[in-house]
């Protein structure tokens, strides 16, 4: 696993079950989340909960802050990791811990490096963040970049580009649409949509497709039937 020696946090690092404090680990994917969190020694204090649930809808993992602990004091605040135990990528349909260790600590990282975004702002801050993530596509990537940037900061580029390959080589994207992906900065988030919004299209264009058949179908009969 990608735990390194560190000489500032040895003890921590060597011990990951001390990772735990205030935390909530399915029993499942512990290994993997222990290692991520290894990277976030800013986060040993921190409440937060990885969470087992069908909810999502575009994402497959999400963090968010547990709204009702914003309003109590600095210390209490907790945040939620949001994962999806089985999820559809094009053509597979994947129970999230056969996932590659490598690809989930990744996606694991990617998502704490949301919560080092939120712990570094005050509950206003936060109010005003999740409003303007909701209204605007630039500030979203602007806030995932944000999330990348402080996992690959923390030693995890090499997870980061796991997860994005992963999920490229999963998603059964056109070739031209991967090379954009590798040129442009996206996060794990990002493509899962963009693969998303690219299957909306294609089952709009699979029903043309069919619409269209059927028609050329009924003149056949009609041509048929006239001559
Ligand atoms: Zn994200």
């Amino acid at each position: 696993m990608g735990i390194q020696q560190s000489t500032t946090n040895n003890t921590l690092l060597s011990a990951p079950k001390h990772l735990s404090r205030n935390k909530r680990i399915p029993k499942i994917l512990e290994n993997q989340i222990l290692t991520a969190l290894a990277h976030y020694p800013e986060l040993k204090n921190t409440n937060i909960r990885f969470v087992f649930t069908r909810k999502l809808k575009s994402s497959i993992m999400a963090a968010r802050p547990v709204v009702q602990t914003l309003l109590g004091p600095r210390h209490q605040r907790t945040y939620e990791i949001l994962i999806k135990p089985v999820f559809k990528l094009r053509h597979s349909i994947q129970p999230i811990h056969r996932v590659s260790d490598e690809v989930l600590i990744g996606w694991i990282g990617h998502e704490l490096g949301h919560i080092m975004d939120y712990e570094q702002r005050t509950t206003l801050r936060v109010a005003k963040f999740g409003l303007l993530y909701w209204l605007s596509k630039r500030y979203i990537r602007k806030a995932e970049r944000v999330a990348d940037t402080f996992a690959v900061n923390r030693g995890m580029g090499s997870y980061i580009l796991a997860t994005k390959d992963y999920i490229l080589s999963h998603a059964e994207l056109p070739q031209k649409y991967k090379d954009k992906i590798a040129r442009l900065y996206l996060s794990p988030d990002d493509i899962v949509e963009l693969v998303a919004k690219l299957e909306e299209k294609n089952s709009t264009e699979k029903q043309e497709e069919l619409i269209k058949e059927e028609t050329d179908i009924v003149e056949e009969i009609n041509t048929e039937s006239n001559s």
